[in-house]
Parts: structure tokens; C-alpha cells; sequence
């Protein structure tokens, strides 16, 4: 049995939104394929009589700055996302976490929408997506509407997104600001394809020797990725210090739920390990947001 029946390549995201809704059976979209081609293949995916192409809409596949934003589409591929020079300036985090996906082939064909819309707690565009304070752009044929990112997930491949009648057009992140940092750094297990045991991303805001504010996104650890709320409210306002670091390591043990995984790692192993991410990622994006640009 083919693994499809019919295959769109829309022009616009209407004429997209519109093959989907005409379509006699399952309809979905499909960008670099990285994740559904094998979900299609080994059954972890219902029949799918319509396949729409996202990456032939000129508008998913924009990367460009908008007024006080910096829109990137969600067709954009992950390998054109690592050698931005916008995104080096204003989301190092999403550098850092898109050069980790895969290989170089998988690279030149996943999307960032695609790594969204998957919504698996471990997604690494994801994750630092979270702490950036990224809004989805998501579309339906009633008109378009606007997500924090981190309100998107609501379990392993489950979110918001409704793909069979809506479209993620991309994302609208806030331009970097001077004194604001981000950072993105992932602990993997090596075997072919590299299994992420826990990842951590940070964005920080610093005002002279305080943590003005700051953001951290978790995953995988849990049914969804997580934003560590209690370590957050623990560092802000405060100076960076030994003595910050110890509240926020203490707020983040408390909200972890870590369990153990046969493919990933212990629970306690990965309670060790949050803590190690947690002190790089404060401490390379303290660094970071020192700079005067
Ligand atoms: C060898 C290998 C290694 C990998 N390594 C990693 C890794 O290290 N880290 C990681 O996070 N991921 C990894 N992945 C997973 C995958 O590459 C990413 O999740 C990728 O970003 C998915 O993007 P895609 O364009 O290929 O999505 P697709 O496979 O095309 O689509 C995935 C899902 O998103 C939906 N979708 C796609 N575009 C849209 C849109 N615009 N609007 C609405 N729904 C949409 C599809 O319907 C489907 O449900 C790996 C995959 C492979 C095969």
C-alpha cells in the first residue's frame, strides 16, 4: 500500500488550508518529512490519503526581520537556521540547538515547524524556543492567531496544533536587546543517532551585577518540555552569586519529577546532570550578556 495517495504543493498558506479541507481522507502537512515519512512508515501514523507540502508557500520558508521582530518561517530549514547571521545575533540559543539535530542530511531538510509540531518533550529547536518567549503564527481558514510556544504542548505528540485543519506558519521571537543573552546545551547518549538524555536552555537579562531576568526550559523529563518556574523566581532580582546558583539548584530538584528511563537515564543520574546544565547554561549566558552590543 502506498504510504499516500495524493500530494500537494500549494503556493499559499490558503490554497494549503484549502487541499487539506477538500481532501477525501486523512490530510496532513509535511515539510523536511525527518519525522513523519518514518512514523508513516512504521505505523506510528494513521493512513494519510493527502500529504500538503509546506516547504513550496514562500512564506514558511522566510527568514527575515519584521519590525521589532525577527520572523522565521516554519519551513524554514534547521541547516539555513545555524548559519543566520540574524539568528547568531539575536537567538544563540536556537543556533546551538539546531546544530545538534541529527546530521548534516537531516539538517538540510527538517524544519523548525516540524520539530514543533512533532511536540515531543525532548525537541531541541523547541526547548529553546521556550526560553526565547517565541510566538507561533498558526493558521486556519477562519484567519490566523498568535501562541507562546510554551503553551503549545499538552503531551508527548499532542499540542494545540490541530494538523489536520491547521498550518504553523513560523515563529515571532523579540529582537535581542543589549544586556540579554541566551544559550542552549544538551547531554546525549552516542549511539548512531544521538538519544538526548536531558537538555536546558537559558535566556538571561542582566543589569549590572543582577540577574534582571531570566528564563529556563527542561526536556526531555516529563510528558512535555517544561519551563523551571520556581528556579526562575529564585534568581531574579538577585546578584550572580554562589549563593544564587544554590537557590535556584535547590527551587529546580524540588520541581524536576525525573523518572528512569531503559533508553535514556537513570532518574537520579538525571538529577544530577539538571544541576551541571543548570550552572553552564547560568553561567555561559551571564558571560554572554556581559558583552556591550
Ligand atoms: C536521523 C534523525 C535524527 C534526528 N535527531 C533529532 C535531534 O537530535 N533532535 C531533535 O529535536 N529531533 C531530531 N530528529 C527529529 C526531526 O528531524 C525533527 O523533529 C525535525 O525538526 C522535524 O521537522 P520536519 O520538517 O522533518 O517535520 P515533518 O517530518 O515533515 O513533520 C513532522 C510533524 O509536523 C507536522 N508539520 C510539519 N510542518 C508543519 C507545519 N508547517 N504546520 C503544521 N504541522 C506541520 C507534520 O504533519 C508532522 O506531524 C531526528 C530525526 C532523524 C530522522
Amino acid at each position: 500500500m502506498n504510504l499516500w495517495e495524493k500530494y500537494l504543493r500549494p503556493s499559499n498558506v490558503e490554497e494549503a488550508l484549502a487541499g487539506m479541507a477538500s481532501a477525501p481522507g486523512l490530510a496532513c502537512p509535511i515539510a523536511g518529512g525527518t519525522d513523519l515519512l518514518l512514523d508513516l512508515k512504521q505505523g506510528r501514523h494513521a493512513h494519510v490519503h493527502t500529504l500538503v507540502d509546506m516547504t513550496t508557500i514562500p512564506e514558511l520558508t522566510t527568514l527575515e526581520i519584521r519590525a521589532d521582530e525577527l520572523f522565521i518561517g516554519a519551513a524554514v530549514p534547521l541547516s539555513h537556521i545555524v548559519a543566520s547571521e540574524l539568528v547568531q545575533e539575536h537567538a544563540q540559543a536556537l543556533i546551538e540547538a539546531s546544530q545538534l539535530v541529527g546530521g548534516p542530511q537531516v539538517r538540510n531538510t527538517a524544519t523548525l515547524g516540524g520539530n514543533v509540531a512533532h511536540a515531543l518533550p525532548a525537541a531541541d529547536g523547541t526547548i529553546a524556543l521556550m526560553v526565547l518567549q517565541v510566538q507561533a503564527e498558526i493558521a486556519d481558514l477562519q484567519g490566523r492567531r498568535r501562541v507562546p510556544v510554551a503553551d503549545l504542548f499538552l503531551g508527548p505528540g499532542k499540542s494545540l496544533l490541530n494538523v489536520e485543519r491547521e498550518l504553523l506558519v513560523g515563529f515571532h521571537m523579540p529582537l535581542r536587546k543589549i544586556h540579554q543573552a541566551s544559550v542552549f546545551r544538551r547531554i546525549m547518549r552516542a549511539q548512531g543517532t544521538a538519544l538526548p538524555i536531558l537538555n536546558l536552555s537559558v535566556w538571561m537579562e542582566r543589569k549590572s551585577d543582577l540577574i534582571q531576568d531570566v528564563r529556563i526550559a527542561v526536556g526531555p523529563g516529563g510528558p512535555t518540555p517544561w519551563m523551571a518556574s520556581s528556579a526562575q523566581a529564585a534568581l531574579r532580582g538577585r546578584p550572580f552569586s554562589p549563593a544564587a546558583l544554590e537557590l535556584a539548584r535547590q527551587a529546580l530538584l524540588k520541581q524536576v519529577g525525573f523518572r528512569t528511563s531503559a533508553f535514556r537515564a537513570s532518574a537520579e543520574y538525571r538529577n544530577h546532570l539538571v544541576v551541571g546544565l543548570l550552572n553552564d547554561c547560568l553561567e555561559t549566558a551571564w558571560e554572554r550578556a556581559d558583552k556591550d552590543y
